[in-house]
């Protein structure tokens, strides 16, 4: 008979202080007036460590090196897409937004690549997953655009030639859904 190793934890115990609460709300509020007047403080200074309310859209977006953006696909040298349809990034996607048809490429090294490929950005959650599953480093976040709102559903949806930079996102004739 198999021997199971059990490992009892041991709950901890609540003191006295711990119960009536207080004590831990009054240590909650001094962790929260602590930020309060530090940014207080930076900001009066105009630290450049100190929290700022950006008025956007009127100021632009201050992103951060890492920040996920809208995606581009890449391309190869010969201005082909670098992807080969492997379909990775659809299959992974926790928001199924991505859309892709295969062909067979005329290059048989590459052997496939995308016919169509569409993002729907009113669905994605930039979450990235597509951008680390891609064998062949054809898909980025890092166009540094955020501004990707439109009127309609069907207009948040990009296709091949507007991820490549061949061709502006423009809005469609028609605005309904
Ligand atoms: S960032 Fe996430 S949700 Fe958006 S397309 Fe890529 S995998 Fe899908
Ligand atoms: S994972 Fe990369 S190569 Fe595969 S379909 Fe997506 S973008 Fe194309």
């Amino acid at each position: 008979m198999a021997l199971i190793s059990v490992r009892v934890v041991e709950r901890p115990r609540r003191t006295f202080a711990m119960q009536i609460y207080l004590v831990e709300v009054w240590k909650g509020l001094a962790i929260t007036f602590r930020h309060l007047f530090v940014n207080l403080y930076r900001h009066l200074l105009r630290r450049p460590n100190a929290s700022v309310t950006i008025q956007y859209p009127e100021d632009p977006a201050v992103l951060g090196k890492r920040a996920r953006t809208r995606h581009r696909l890449l391309k190869r040298d010969d201005g082909a897409p670098r992807c080969t349809a492997c379909l990775l990034c659809e299959t992974i996607c926790p928001a199924k937004c991505i859309r892709i048809t295969a062909e067979n490429a005329p290059d048989v090294l590459v052997e496939k690549r995308a016919k169509t490929f569409q993002i729907d950005l009113g669905m994605c959650v930039y979450c990235g997953y597509c951008v680390e599953a891609c064998p062949v480093d054809a898909i980025h976040m890092d166009a540094d655009d955020v501004a990707v709102s439109r009127y309609s559903r069907k207009d948040m949806i990009w296709n091949m030639a507007e991820l490549m930079g061949d061709k502006p996102k423009l809005p469609s004739a028609s605005t309904a859904d």
